[in-house]
């Protein structure tokens, strides 16, 4: 197969059919980094409203790197996976200036291989392949193989050696996020379609083949809402998902105790229950209970509602911060 023209078919459909998303109007190299990072692991449509408030507020590396990173986590609550925002803030106190090659991001805190390529193609013109899941399977349909992330990029290397890298790149992967999609393809619409031996076998579905699913791990956990006036009670939290966040004193569960009982045990009996959430991360699915606390527990820092809003929480917690308001306003409503 020929893939002389596989560039400009690509490009042609890209500049008709993109959609029109923010980070896609500037060649900022910290701007572009800002949106790879957000949409890591993240859909595009939750993504664009907070990548236009982070930029108002954080417009270039030095203002996040004058920021304290509760600050960072702050404005990126919501969007989960803080790890990213810790890493940002790491490498915004190392440089203000993002170097312009892969081999030199590469080396920065949060940066990998696919944003490392997208930042250097997009911004700097580097011919750096970005292999995201979208490209990847794009890719493997193409040669009708289940290609590694690496021959990925190899093959990437060569089909863009004529063309514009950053915008091959993106074209790549907005091809496979709005027609070569995961689970129906659209062969019949899609403009690289005479290239394309999946395609033209009718097998695109067998490509790239399909990892078998990790397992789901499911768990309970009990928090309190601990309440003074007007006033509510957080905690700094620990371990890999929420460090340094602020959040509602919070035990994991034995599977079949009883909520309430359980809550009781640890936080006393002065309680009373809020509605349960779920929530998920990676691939656990977390049933939270919260309960609304009359007593004091230890090591608490004490805020306003005002003041908890502007606090890095994990969503969760939030939501839970929302149901207590609701409570003590109705409460207030009732005492009238
Ligand atoms: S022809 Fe079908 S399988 Fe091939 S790239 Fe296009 S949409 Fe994907």
């Amino acid at each position: 197969m020929d893939f002389e023209r596989f560039p400009v078919a690509l490009a042609e459909w890209f500049r008709a059919n993109a959609r029109p998303l923010p980070w896609r109007a500037t060649k900022d190299p910290y701007r572009i980094l800002i949106s790879e990072l957000m949409l890591q692991q993240t859909q595009v449509s939750v993504v664009e409203p907070y990548y236009r408030k982070f930029i108002r507020r954080f417009p270039n590396l030095k203002a996040i790197a004058r920021a304290t990173e509760s600050e960072l986590l702050a404005a990126w609550s919501g969007l989960g996976y803080y790890r990213r925002a810790k890493s940002l803030h790491r490498l915004a106190r190392l440089v203000t200036t993002l170097p312009r090659s892969r081999d030199e991001l590469i080396r920065l805190p949060g940066i990998g291989a696919y944003t490392a390529g997208a930042v250097a193609s997009i911004a700097f013109g580097e011919n750096s392949p970005a292999i995201d899941a979208n490209a990847h399977r794009v890719l493997c349909r193409l040669f009708a193989k289940h290609l590694t992330f690496r021959e990925c990029e190899e093959h990437c290397r060569r089909l863009m050696q004529n063309a514009d890298p950053g915008e091959f790149n993106q074209a790549l992967m907005e091809l496979g996020a709005t027609v070569c999609t995961s689970k129906a393809p659209k062969c019949e619409a899609c403009p690289v379609a005479s290239f394309c031996n999946a395609g033209r076998k009718g097998s695109a579905q067998k490509f790239p083949h399909k990892t078998k699913p990790l397992k789901s791990v499911r768990f309970e956990e009990v928090c309190a809402a601990p309440v003074a006036g007007s006033r509510i009670g957080l905690r700094k939290a620990e371990g890999d998902w929420w460090n340094g966040m602020w959040a509602f004193p919070t035990v994991r569960i034995a599977s079949g105790l009883n909520p309430l009982t359980a809550a009781r045990k640890e936080f006393g009996s002065a309680l009373v229950p809020m509605q349960p959430l779920i929530y998920h991360v990676t691939r656990h699915r977390v049933t939270l209970h919260p309960f609304l606390a009359r007593r004091r527990t230890k090591n608490l820092r004490w805020f306003t509602f005002e003041q908890a809003n502007e606090l890095a929480m994990p969503s969760a917690h939030r939501k839970v911060l929302r149901q207590v308001s609701v409570l003590l306003r109705r409460c207030a409503k009732s005492n009238r």
